[in-house]
């Protein structure tokens, strides 16, 4: 799931600038955020009309990130978009590129900062697990990806700074590189790590098109 995180509201407000808006979320991974399902447009809603700003009518995409549907659904919302200077989206940042390809003549602001790609941990907790190098090699790790959770992004092992299992960058991390470790361990097979990696090859990274 692509992970969100709404903008903070002096930051929405700033690039509002007290103009009309029309507010659009998403059903998808926005929704499980708790970043743009339809709870939270509601709130915003509120905290903008409180604010003295019009907002002329919202909708969820189902899901922003889908060009033709969401055309169909600005379809039936027409008349209140209609009324509005700027578009407020509440999606990843995919959804809000939707957006702007279909309404050439109006000002689309992003409510929300996309993270990551993650894991849901628990309805209100998600952790960082791809950030779509184009190239999966976990694998090599034990069916673990060092790439995207170890912040140096790490290849040929640990950095040395992990203390207790954590992360020095941060200790609400786990250390990547300890939990490969300890699952190769418990597998018996601690000679993988004898094998040494090249650079990661990033230009596999750079497909921007794909057509099935
Ligand atoms: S190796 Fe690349 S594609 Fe595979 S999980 Fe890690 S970041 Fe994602
Ligand atoms: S402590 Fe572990 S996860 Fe953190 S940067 Fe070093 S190797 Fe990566």
């Amino acid at each position: 799931m692509i992970i969100s995180a709404q903008k903070q509201l002096e930051e929405i407000l700033r690039l509002i600038n007290n103009d009309p808006v029309f507010l659009i979320g998403c059903s998808e991974c926005a929704t499980m955020c708790k970043t743009g399902g339809e709870e939270e447009i509601l709130i915003m809603k509120k905290i903008l009309e409180q604010k003295e700003i019009t907002v002329t009518g919202y909708v969820i995409l189902d899901p922003a990130c889908n060009l033709q549907k969401s055309k169909i659904q600005f379809k039936n919302v027409k008349e209140n978009l209609n009324k509005a200077k700027k578009l407020v989206v509440f999606s990843c940042g995919n959804g809000v590129q939707t957006v702007s390809e279909i309404f050439e003549n109006l000002e689309v602001i992003s409510g929300t900062n996309t993270l990551f790609l993650g894991e849901i941990k628990h309805a209100n907790e998600f952790e960082k697990n791809c950030i779509m190098c184009g190239e999966c090699i976990q694998e090599i790790f034990n069916g673990f990806c060092p790439v995207s959770r170890c912040p140096k992004h790490m290849l040929n092992g640990p950095c040395g700074g992990s203390r207790d299992g954590k992360c020095e960058v941060s200790s609400n991390l786990d250390c990547i590189w300890n939990t490969i470790y300890l699952s190769y361990k418990k597998k018996g097979q601690l000679n993988k790590f004898k094998q040494i990696l090249a650079p990661k090859d990033w230009s596999k990274s750079l497909e921007f098109k794909r057509v099935i």
